[in-house]
Parts: C-alpha cells; structure tokens; sequence
C-alpha cells in the first residue's frame, strides 16, 4: 500500500492523568507496535509517541521522564493543570502538527485495540484525512456507561448535531486535518463534534474495547457530565428554542385560563380553584426554572469563551525535536 509513496511520519498521541499503574506496560505495547510498524515500512522511523501528562497528582511524570531517558521515539509534554482529556488530546495533537504527517490518538489504558492502527494507516494512504476508530461494541461497559452513552448519542441527533454514534477519541488525523483543527478557537472542546464539522476526505475503522487492565477509570461522573454539557451546548442552541417553545405554550394556556376564569366568575363557583392554581404554581415554577437553567448554561459557556483564557499551560516539554528541521 505504501509503494511509490513516501511513508509518513506517525505521532501517537496519548493523553495521561494519573496512570502510573498502567503507563509501564502501556509504553512497552506503544514501543512495540511502533517498531512493527517502522519495520513493516507503514510509517517513517521518525515517528513518535507522545505523551501528555494531564497534571496528574501520582508518579505519572516521572515514569514518563524515564521513558524519555531511555527511548528516542518519546516525547513527553506535562501540564500545569490538569485540564481535562479533551485538552490533552488537543495539546498533544497541536504539538504533533509541525513535525508528523499524521497522528493517532488512543487512550494511555490501552482499553483501545492497538492492533488496529494497521487499518487506520491504510486507510490514510487510501487518501483519508481523518479516520474515526468506531467501537465494535460495549460489552466491556458498565450498564450505567452504556445507559448513559446512549442516552447521549440519541440526545445529540435530535440536537441535530452530526457524530458517529460511539466513536470514540481514537482516531487519525493527518497535519491538514490538524491544520483545520487549529483554527477552532473555543475554550468548550467536544472533539467529537468539531472534526466532522472539519469536512475533507473521511473513512472509519470499527475496533475493539477491553476492559481496562490497570488503575481505574480517570472520567469521573461529574467530568463525563461536563463532557456531555459541553458537547450539546458547542453543538446545538436547540435548547433555547425549546424554551421559547414552551414559553408561547405557557402563554396560550395563560389566556385560555383567563377564558376560564371569566367563565366561572359569572357563572361558576368562585371559590372554588385551590388545587388549579397550586398545580400552575408549581408547573410554571418548574418550567421557568428549567428555563432559567438551560439558559444559564449558555451564559455561562459564552462568558467562559468570552474571557479566551488559555486551554492549557505546559509546566515541561521532553523533546528531542527541532521546530524547524
Ligand atoms: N484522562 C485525562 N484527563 C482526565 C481524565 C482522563 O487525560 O482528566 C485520560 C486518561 O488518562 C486516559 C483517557 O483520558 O488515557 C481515558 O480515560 P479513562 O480510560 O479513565 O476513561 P474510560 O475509558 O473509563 O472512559
Ligand atoms: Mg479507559
């Protein structure tokens, strides 16, 4: 697939908090399919994995910095915080952009098929500039993961917002795909949402999850809600509309209550309607709080972009490379 070609250069992107349980072996696997690779003449022997330390707390840096010592083909790079694995990602990828051809990038558990990568470079050379890794299935999720995974992606469609259902953050992107992804600004990142939006030449590789092996799940409850907020906000103003939606509803049934009300002033019982105003009380209240909330959010995302803080800060950077070689 590669003949006549000029064989790319690969930068593995692995995004890390807190894995000093599982880095070890991970690295081992990253070193040995990167080596397969260079052999089989897939990529080019300047390819690289890089390794983003999302301001873990254990001893995740210090194995990365001894992985640096003693292998040329890592790089590591350290935040100051940890911002999150959508920020990981992205730093690893914007690093990666000047010097490789392409990247992939895949969880530090390893949870991901590394085997898969094979198809995700052939599918490059077919001319791709993205490939999305798609997962074969969810087996190896907890039913709350699977529950709520679904519950997500259905949210999404009727959002109108365009991903694959169960993609995943594993995926090749090629340095003009990487080129595109840079010129998105926002502080609110939902990856999986903005590179469909990229456009270009696309394919998919459907792959395999294993139930992690070391350590424990980094995506905590409150950070995969926040994912998910994100996602439906950067995406969609759907929910907005819903309130106004609901907003002339309420007003329609506001005049047909005056209807009512006149009615039973000169014909009815008027002392009766104790229960119809706790019940309106107590609906209109809701509504409006929900309103209030869905509306909140938004402000609250656009003041956060507003303010155009930086999405990360590198404390160290372990690279051997040239930015202008
Ligand atoms: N991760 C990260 N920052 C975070 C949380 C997670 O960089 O704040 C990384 C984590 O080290 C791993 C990847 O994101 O490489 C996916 O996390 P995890 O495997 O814990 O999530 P799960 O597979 O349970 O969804
Ligand atoms: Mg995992």
């Amino acid at each position: 697939m590669t003949e006549g070609k000029k064989v790319g250069t690969l930068y593995i992107v692995v995004p890390c908090y807190n894995e000093e349980e599982a880095l070890e072996a991970s690295a081992k696997s990253l070193l040995g399919k990167l080596g397969e690779l260079i052999g089989k003449e897939m990529i080019s022997s300047k390819s690289r994995i890089v390794f983003v330390d999302d301001g873990s707390k254990d001893k995740t840096w210090s194995i990365i910095e001894a992985l640096y010592e003693k292998h040329e083909s890592i790089i590591g790079l350290r935040f100051a915080h940890n911002r999150g694995h959508q920020n990981a990602i992205l730093a690893g990828m914007m690093y990666a952009k000047d010097f490789c051809d392409f990247t992939i990038t895949i969880d530090a558990d390893l949870q991901q098929d590394i085997n898969a990568m094979e198809l995700f470079i052939e599918e490059y050379y077919a001319g791709n500039e993205i490939v999305y890794g798609v997962r074969n299935s969810r087996n190896t999720d907890s039913f709350f993961k699977k529950f709520s995974a679904t519950l997500f992606y259905k949210t999404m469609h009727f959002l109108g917002c365009n991903i694959y259902e169960n993609s995943a953050d594993y995926r090749l992107m090629s340095s003009k795909a990487l080129d595109a992804l840079s010129e998105y600004a926002e502080v609110n990142l939902f990856l999986r949402g903005i590179i469909p939006d990229i456009g270009l030449k696309t394919s998919v590789v459907h792959f395999d999850v294993f139930p992690r092996m070391q350590g424990e799940s980094k995506y905590s409850l409150s950070k995969m809600v926040t994912l998910a907020a994100d996602g439906i906000t950067s995406f969609s103003i759907k929910p907005i509309r819903m309130v106004f939606t609901m907003g002339v509803l309420a007003l329609l049934v506001g005049f047909i209550m005056i209807i009512h009300v006149f009615y039973e002033h000169y014909f009815g019982t008027t002392v009766s309607g104790w229960s119809s105003i706790l019940v309106s009380i107590w609906l209109l209240g809701g509504a409006i709080l929900l309103s209030l909330g869905i509306i909140g959010e938004y402000v609250g995302r656009s003041y956060m972009e507003t303010k155009k803080r930086p999405r990360y800060y590198f404390w160290d950077v372990l690279s051997r490379e040239e930015k202008d070689e």
